[in-house]
């Protein structure tokens, strides 16, 4: 998705100017691009329609940075298509009991996964103390599965094995969380290869029972234009409340993504983003079309690395970032921290402009690079660190030394940071104008 669009409007940003042709065609090269990530007709319909109609307007068409104008329209309705606003997971009031949720979807979507994940997300940032409950009874291994998530989390499991009824496992696991003082129940639930009739009506059933605070649908991101049609039946028949879309990771076109929203009016409200088990994140509409069009996650990013990060310290490092005095340092220190935030590859592409390296969706990273490069950097001396600018050839062959690598990998090296170091600057100065510099290349 990200590249075609991008061609488009690069040729688009550069003019001043804009024409109604120049608009149409650029709108032509939208739908395709739409079409192309498997986006819902009807929805790209709607879209293009919508961008259309506001592009064509006076004020852009007269205006002298009508490219940029339309870009920004882009970009704002796509951040509408997927809700405009963050929506916010729903609690119990407080004094009502625990918060109930029900996790439902196909088999292999990632409901016990996901449960274990959101489990984990809302003791850490919630303080919540939440209990997970086994109501799927006739995948053989799932009860299993659920309890092992449990002890790697060390959060318990409530389960009765398969021989009892899943409305009769959620409501004796509702007591267990209330006699244990637990304040949320994830209630993991059967899936089946495709929507049929018995699986509806278990999950109704429960539903009924247990009346839940939130029914998380969880969807699929890999199965495209499939994961909105699974989302539309379950709503239909089963009212969910709202999405959680997994393996988003594995997911480079994003179409499920831009037509679930539009097609079941219900939020996305988390996405699954690998198999570990912190690899969960809140849905930021406004987030998701910056990806889309090719600005990298960088507040993810910057979340991310705050959960791991002392506050101040990071406040520094972006105040750094933004008056381009970031420097090797800092480098070093981000890589240590980067190692304890999960993969590699994964951080890379959150990274503005990464997204349109050819080759990154391939990408991986090697421990021995990153061990390579902190290796390059400690050969440098406390000045160089600060100020990358003098690292002479001269400098550079002692580096090279120092480290026992290449002078090939040293220069790599510092060329890289500069590069990142700039970009890292441009996209801090405000996202319109971080967003020119990307579109046009
Ligand atoms: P369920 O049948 O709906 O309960 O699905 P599971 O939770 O058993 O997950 C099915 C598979 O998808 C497992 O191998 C999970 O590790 C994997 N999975 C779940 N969520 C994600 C995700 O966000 N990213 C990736 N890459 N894999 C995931
Ligand atoms: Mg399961």
């Amino acid at each position: 998705l990200t590249g075609r669009l991008q061609d488009a409007f690069s040729g688009l940003r550069k003019k001043g100017k804009v024409s109604e042709s120049d608009v149409q065609e650029v709108m032509r090269e939208v739908r395709l691009a739409l079409l192309e990530a498997d986006v819902n007709y009807k929805v790209v319909r709607n879209f293009v329609k919508t961008v259309r109609e506001k592009a064509l307007g006076e004020e852009v068409l007269g205006s002298l940075n009508g490219g940029q104008q339309v870009v920004k329209i882009v970009n704002d309705e796509l951040t509408e298509l997927m809700g405009g606003e963050q929506e916010k997971i729903v609690f119990a009031e407080p004094g009502q009991g625990p918060t109930v949720y029900m996790m439902t979807g196909l088999q292999g979507a990632g409901k016990t996964t996901t449960a274990g994940k959101l489990a984990n997300y809302l003791r850490k940032q919630e303080k919540k103390k939440p209990l997970m409950v086994a109501a799927d009874i006739y995948r053989p291994a799932a009860i299993d599965q659920l309890q092992n998530l449990g002890e790697q989390l060390d959060i318990p499991v409530f389960s009765m094995g398969d021989q009892v009824s899943p409305v009769e496992i959620a409501e004796k696991g509702i007591q267990q969380a209330i006699d244990d003082n637990r304040d949320v129940v994830i209630i993991d639930t059967a899936g089946r290869l495709h929507i049929d009739e018995d699986l509806m009506n278990e999950l109704e059933d429960v539903k009924a029972a247990v009346n839940p605070h939130e029914i998380f649908l969880v969807v699929d991101a890999m199965t495209g234009q499939d994961a909105v049609n699974v989302a539309d039946s379950f709503n239909e028949r089963l009212e969910i409340s709202s999405v959680i879309l997994t393996k988003l990771d594995g997911d480079t076109r994003g179409g499920a993504a831009l037509s679930i929203r539009s097609v079941t009016n219900k939020p996305i409200k988390f996405t699954g983003t690998g198999e570990k088990l912190d690899a969960i994140e809140p849905f930021y509409p406004d987030r998701m079309a910056n990806r889309i069009l090719g600005m990298g996650d960088i507040l993810t990013l910057i979340e991310r690395a705050q959960q791991e990060v002392d506050e101040d310290r990071a406040a520094e490092m972006a105040e750094k970032m933004r008056e381009n005095r970031y420097d090797f340092n800092d480098f070093i220190e981000q890589m240590d921290q980067m190692q304890n935030m999960g993969p590699m590859e994964d951080l890379i592409k959150m990274i503005p402009g990464m997204n349109q390296v050819p080759g990154i969706a391939d990408f991986e990273m090697d421990p021995k690079d990153i061990a390579h490069m902190k290796a390059i950097v400690l050969s440098m001396t406390p000045e160089e660190r600060e100020n990358p600018e003098i690292l002479s050839q001269k400098r550079r062959r002692r580096i090279a030394k120092g480290s026992a690598r290449d002078i090939a990998e040293v220069n790599r090296l510092i060329k890289q940071f500069k590069q990142s170091r700039d970009m890292m600057s441009k996209m801090s100065k405000g996202n319109m104008g971080g967003m020119e510099q990307m579109l046009g290349g």
